[in-house]
C-alpha cells in the first residue's frame, strides 16, 4: 500500500506547434521524415517483452507513395495470439499488485517522452505511414496521445476517491479491482493517440492487455511500443500482435478469461464481434466489458441564419480534413436554399483551392487515403453518384492512383434526402449536400434525425438563439458529441469526451472516466469494529 495520499500532477493539454516555416520543430520534424524515408524497417511483434519475428513478412509503403518501400512487418498466426494471451495472464498478478502510483509514474513518464524526445519520431511515423499532414498528426500523435496518458492519471485517482460514507462503528470502503482475465485492445488506422489510448486505458487501471491493431498503422504502433517499453512497462503488460481480425478473435473470444474488449473502428465489426461474444457468454468466468466507439455519418446543419463564411471554413475543415478518414468528419449537411447559392460559390471557390500531395511537402492541406480497398470503395461510390438521376457530383469526383492512393475532395448534390452517401458512411473525402427549402425545415430535421444508423457527430450553425436553443433539443438524439458554430471534429480529452450512440458506439466517452470505469470491478469492503455480542435485536425485549 502507498504511505501516503499522493496528488498526482495536475493535468494539462499539450500545447500543439505551430510548424511555421523558420521553426525549431519543423526543421526537426524534416530531419526525422529524412532519416525515416532513408531506412528500411523490420517490425517484429512484441509478446512478454520480446520482440517475435516469422517467416511471414509484409512489406509496407506510404499511401502517397506506393512505390517506396518503408520496411516490414512480421505477420502472426493463432499460436502468437495465445502466445499474448499467455503473457497477458502471466504479467496480471504482479502488474495488478502493483501500487497506483507506480502505474501512474509509467504513464506520466511516457507522456513526458511523447511531449519530448519521441514526439517527432511518431509524428513523422503518422505522417509517413498514415498520411497526415503535419498538423493532423501533431493534433493526434503527439498532443491527444500525451493528454490521454496525462488526464487519464487523473481520471483514475477521481476514480479511487469516489468512496462511501461509513456510519459509526463501521468502516466501508470501495476498491477499484482490475478485471479478473485480459483485455484485448482492437483498434483503427485513422488515429495513432487511439491505438495508443486502447491499450493503455485498461492497463493503467491495472488490466494486462492483448493489443492488435490495424495493419495500415503499424508503422507509428512500433513507435508507440519504443516508447511505453522505454517508459518502464513491465513485460506482458502490453502484447502487441499483428494477425488477421478474425484470427484473433477466433483465440480471444474462446478463451475462458476474456474479460473486456476495448474496440474503434467500423460499426459491422463491432456487430459481429458482440454477436460472437453473446454466442460465447457461457464460456467465460466473468462477463466481459465491450467498449466500442464505432462509425458515424456526421452532419452539419445550417439554419437560415447561420453565418454563411464560418459555415464555409468549418464544412470544408470538418469534411476534408485527413482526407476525411474520422469518425466525426462532417459527411452529410442541410443547407437552406435561400443560403444556397452563396454558400456554394464562396464553397466552390475554397475546396478548388485545397493543395493535395504527399505530407512530407508540408505546403500540402491534403494527402492520400488510406488504401487501395478505401480508394476503390470511394472510386464505386463517385462513380455511381455521376450515373445515378438522384445525385449529382458537383465539385471533385476525380481520382488517381498511380503514385498514391489519391481521391479528390469531393460534393455530392443529393436530390433525394435518403440517398446512399447521405446514410451510409463512406470514410473518405466525400460530403454530400441536401438543399432544403426554407418552410420545410421540420421536415429537414426529420430527416436528419431519421437518416442514419448512427448518432457520433452534429454540428448546428445559427446566429438566431432562439433557433439555437430549438435545435440542440430538437437534435438531442441524434449526436455523442454536439457542436454549435463549429466544425463537428477535433474534440480535446480533458475538454470534450468523445462517443457516440446509436449505432456509433457504446458512447463511453474516450479519456473520460466514463470510460476507465469500465475497466475495474469494484470491490466493496465493510468492516465493523464493534461487532454484536448478541444475536437478538432489541424489540425483542420484554415490556
Ligand atoms: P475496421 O473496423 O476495419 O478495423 C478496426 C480493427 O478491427 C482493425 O484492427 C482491424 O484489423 C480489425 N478487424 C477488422 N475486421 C475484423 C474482424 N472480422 N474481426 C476482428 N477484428 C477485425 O476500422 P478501420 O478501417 O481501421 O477504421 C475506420 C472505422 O473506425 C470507421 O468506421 C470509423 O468511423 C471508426 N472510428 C470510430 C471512432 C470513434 O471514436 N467512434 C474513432 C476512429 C475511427
Amino acid at each position: 500500500m502507498p504511505k501516503g495520499i499522493f496528488k498526482v500532477p495536475i493535468a494539462r493539454n499539450e500545447p500543439v506547434k505551430s510548424y511555421a516555416p523558420g521553426s525549431p520543430e519543423r526543421a526537426e520534424l524534416k530531419k526525422e521524415i529524412e532519416r525515416m524515408r532513408s531506412e528500411v524497417v523490420d517490425i517484429p511483434m512484441f509478446i512478454d517483452g520480446k520482440e517475435v519475428r516469422t517467416d511471414n513478412t509484409v512489406s509496407m509503403h506510404p499511401p502517397h507513395d506506393r512505390k517506396h518501400l518503408l520496411g516490414h512487418f512480421h505477420r502472426g498466426d493463432a499460436s502468437h495470439v495465445q502466445m499474448a494471451i499467455e503473457a497477458a495472464l502471466k504479467a496480471r498478478k504482479k502488474w495488478a499488485a502493483m501500487t497506483w502510483e507506480h502505474r501512474a509514474s509509467i504513464f506520466l513518464k511516457a507522456a513526458e517522452l511523447l511531449a519530448g524526445p519521441y514526439r517527432m519520431k511518431l509524428n513523422a511515423a503518422t505522417m509517413i505511414g498514415q498520411s497526415k499532414n503535419v498538423f493532423q498528426a501533431e493534433i493526434d500523435s503527439a498532443a491527444e496521445l500525451v493528454d490521454f496518458f496525462r488526464y487519464n492519471v487523473q481520471y483514475m485517482m477521481e476514480i479511487y476517491a469516489q468512496q462511501p460514507s461509513s456510519p459509526v462503528s463501521i468502516w466501508d470502503r470501495v476498491e477499484y479491482r482490475p478485471l479478473e482475465g485480459f483485455v484485448f485492445a482492437l483498434t483503427p488506422f485513422n488515429f495513432t493517440s487511439i491505438a495508443g489510448n486502447l491499450p493503455t486505458s485498461p492497463a493503467l487501471m491495472g488490466n494486462t492487455v492483448v493489443w492488435k491493431c490495424s495493419n495500415t498503422q503499424i508503422y507509428s504502433a512500433k513507435v508507440i511500443m519504443d516508447l511505453l517499453r522505454h517508459a518502464g512497462l513491465p513485460d506482458g503488460v502490453i502484447n502487441l500482435v499483428f494477425v488477421s481480425g478474425p484470427v484473433a478473435g477466433n483465440e480471444i473470444f474462446n478463451h475462458k478469461d476474456f474479460a473486456g474488449i476495448h474496440f474503434t473502428g467500423s460499426t459491422e465489426v463491432f456487430q459481429n464481434i458482440w454477436k460472437t461474444i453473446g454466442e460465447n457468454i457461457h464460456k467465460y468466468k466473468s462477463y466481459p466489458r465491450i467498449v466500442g466507439e464505432t462509425g458515424g455519418k456526421d452532419y452539419v446543419f445550417a439554419h437560415p441564419t447561420a453565418n454563411v463564411d464560418h459555415l464555409v471554413i468549418a464544412l470544408l475543415r470538418g469534411a476534408y480534413e485527413y482526407q476525411g478518414q474520422k469518425c466525426s468528419a462532417a459527411s452529410r449537411a442541410y443547407i437552406p436554399k435561400s443560403m444556397w447559392n452563396e454558400f456554394m460559390e464562396k464553397f466552390e471557390g475554397m475546396v478548388k483551392g485545397i493543395k493535395m500531395g504527399p505530407p512530407e511537402d508540408l505546403s500540402n492541406f491534403y494527402n492520400a487515403v488510406i488504401d487501395e480497398a478505401s480508394f476503390d470503395k470511394l472510386a464505386k461510390y463517385i462513380d455511381n453518384a455521376k450515373k445515378d438521376k438522384d445525385a449529382e457530383v458537383i465539385i471533385g469526383g476525380g481520382y488517381d492512383k498511380s503514385e498514391g492512393f489519391f481521391i479528390e475532395p469531393t460534393v455530392i448534390l443529393a436530390k433525394d434526402p435518403h440517398y446512399v452517401t447521405m446514410e451510409e458512411e463512406l470514410f473518405g473525402p466525400v460530403l454530400t449536400i441536401y438543399v432544403y427549402e426554407d418552410d420545410k425545415m421540420e421536415e429537414a430535421l426529420d430527416t436528419l434525425d431519421n437518416t442514419s444508423i448512427y448518432a457520433l457527430t452534429g454540428a448546428i450553425f445559427a446566429r438566431d438563439r432562439y433557433a439555437i436553443e430549438y435545435l440542440s433539443k430538437r437534435l438531442v438524439d441524434t449526436a455523442g458529441n454536439f457542436y454549435i458554430n463549429d466544425k463537428p471534429t477535433g474534440a480535446v480529452v480533458g475538454q470534450q469526451p468523445f462517443g457516440g450512440a446509436r449505432g456509433s458506439g457504446t458512447n463511453d466517452k474516450a479519456g473520460s472516466q466514463l470510460n476507465l470505469i469500465r475497466w475495474v470491478s469494484a470491490r466493496t469492503i465493510k468492516e465493523e469494529f464493534v461487532p454484536p455480542e448478541d444475536y437478538r435485536y432489541p424489540f425483542m425485549e420484554e415490556e
